[in-house]
This record gives C-alpha cells, sequence and structure tokens, in this order.
C-alpha cells in the first residue's frame, strides 16, 4: 500500500480524502491547522517550511500521492490569508515534496473550484505566478473583495498546475486538479452564514442543474480515480465536479 501526504484533511473535502485513501489502505500524512498528524499554518512561510520538513523527514521513501487540500473560501478577510492558503502554501508545498513524489513515480492533485474560471483581478493571478506573495497579497487586500481574491487564488493555481505539468510528467509526476462546485463542508457553511455573501450564495445554490449541493465524498470519488493508476494517461486535466455549474454558465467553454 501507499503513503500519501496531504493538507487541509482536518475537515470537509480533505477529511474525505483522508477516509478514502485510509479505507484502501494507505498511510496518510495530514498537515493542517488542527488536528493533524503535522500542525502547521500554511498561511506563513515558517509553516510551509516546517510542513515540507516535516513531510520529508515522515515520507523519506517517497510518496506515492500529494493533495494540498487546504483552503479558505471566499468570505474570509483579510484577503490576503486566501491568497497565501490557497495558492503560495499550495504550490510551495508541491515544490517541496517533489522529489519524494519522484522517487515513486507519485501524483498531485490540486483543488481548485468551478468559480476560478468566474473573473478575478488580473494582476493578483499574474503576481501569484511570478511568485510575489507580497505584491499578489497587496494587491488583494486593497480591492478588498475576498470573493475576487478567491478566485484569482484558484485560477492561478490552476494554472500553475497546467504550467508546470509538462516538466512534471517528464519527472514522471501527474498534476491535475478537480474543480468543485458548492460542497457542503464548514467552508460552505460560513460562507453560507456570511451577512454580504450567503444570500447570493443561497440564490446560486438553488441553481446547481443536478438539484443539490455536493458532499465531499462526491470529490473524494474524482480525486482517487485521478490519484490511481487508473487514471496514468491524465496529465494536467481539469475534472469540474459541480452538479452541471459549470456547463450551465460556460456551456461554449472548455
Ligand atoms: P474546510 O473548511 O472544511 O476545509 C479546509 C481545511 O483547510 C480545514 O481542515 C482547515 O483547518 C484547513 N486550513 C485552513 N487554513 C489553514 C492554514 N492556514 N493552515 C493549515 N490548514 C488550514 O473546507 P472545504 O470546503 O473542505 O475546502 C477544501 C478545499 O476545497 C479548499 O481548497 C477549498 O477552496 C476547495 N473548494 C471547496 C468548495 C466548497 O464548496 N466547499 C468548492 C470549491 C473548492
Amino acid at each position: 500500500m501507499g503513503t500519501y501526504a496531504m493538507t487541509g484533511g482536518a475537515t470537509g473535502i480533505g477529511a474525505a480524502i483522508q477516509q478514502q485513501l485510509v479505507d484502501e489502505g494507505h498511510r496518510v500524512i495530514v498537515v493542517d491547522i488542527k488536528d493533524a498528524d503535522v500542525v502547521a499554518d500554511l498561511s506563513t512561510r515558517q509553516g510551509r517550511e516546517y510542513a515540507v520538513e516535516e513531510l520529508r523527514s515522515r515520507a523519506a521513501d517517497g510518496l506515492d500521492g500529494y493533495i494540498p487540500c487546504a483552503g479558505l473560501g471566499p468570505s474570509v478577510t483579510p484577503a490576503s490569508l486566501i491568497t497565501q492558503v490557497n495558492y503560495f502554501a499550495a504550490v510551495e508545498t508541491i515544490e517541496g515534496v517533489k522529489d519524494l513524489l519522484i522517487k515513486k513515480g507519485g501524483s498531485v492533485v490540486v483543488i481548485s473550484s468551478n468559480s476560478a474560471p468566474m473573473g478575478a483581478d488580473p494582476d493578483s493571478v499574474e503576481a501569484c505566478l511570478q511568485h510575489d506573495e507580497v505584491k499578489a497579497c497587496a494587491i488583494v487586500d486593497q480591492l478588498g473583495e475576498p470573493q475576487n481574491a478567491y478566485g484569482g487564488s484558484k485560477l492561478a493555481l490552476t494554472r500553475w498546475m497546467r504550467r508546470n505539468s509538462t516538466a512534471y510528467a517528464a519527472s514522471g509526476v501527474r498534476l491535475n486538479a478537480v474543480a468543485p462546485g458548492i460542497v457542503r463542508t464548514p467552508l460552505t457553511d460560513k460562507v453560507m452564514a456570511d451577512k454580504a455573501l450567503g444570500q447570493v450564495m443561497k440564490d446560486f445554490a438553488d441553481t446547481v442543474p443536478v438539484g443539490s449541493l455536493g458532499e465531499p465524498e462526491q470529490i473524494a470519488d474524482a480525486v482517487m480515480f485521478m490519484l490511481s493508476d487508473k487514471a496514468s494517461f491524465m496529465c494536467g486535466s481539469v475534472i469540474f465536479v459541480d452538479g452541471g455549474h459549470d456547463a450551465m454558465l460556460r456551456p461554449d467553454d472548455f
């Protein structure tokens, strides 16, 4: 059985992924700000460095897979926290365990969002891709729109994944993304309870084509497939698991 590492395994989608990996008999090392094997605040550079250091010593023989799932929703302030956790923590920890993944021909699944193509400030996205954390954070804090920072963080992360998938594949490591829609998790509960965003989100939730919100296990099912050998020809792909929302909003874009 394999060795997997992930972030954000304490609750929601991450907890479902962790459970499915354990159910298949794998060893899973979880990094999170709470209730984890490695407790680290991934919004900070020190937290990310500590997390990578711990993963490197706990999985020195290599990793079969890595899932940077920790994330903050579009109701969090300051907006820069979203950028730090959703983009910079994901990218820096993937790079930090890259050689462990190469050792075992592992694969990575990043957690995007169906909100990634819905519009975000292009300068903040570009600053992320240039790995300029100070600039990216300054832009999103000046805008003061957490929803924009959220979409931007996921757009940048997905572009990073696609831009790097060729080079990683040359080292035997597949990068892919899942783009969930609205899923019943603590993150979504917070957004629904938010004064500014709650009603908009509830109205949007009423339009999911399949008629209901997603469950964390439904996202984990897709992640498990992408991690597995059954997906060995899948590389640089983005799978939308969103009850049809992306197809409804962008029918001709694919
Ligand atoms: P969640 O709040 O249940 O889980 C997020 C996890 O990240 C938690 O375990 C939390 O403790 C951890 N985390 C947050 N900040 C951290 C930090 N600074 N350091 C370390 N860990 C931290 O939310 P979820 O909905 O399960 O979200 C999981 C992923 O799925 C996120 O990347 C999110 O953006 C993405 N996503 C969620 C939805 C949705 O509708 N729920 C939709 C699209 C994408």
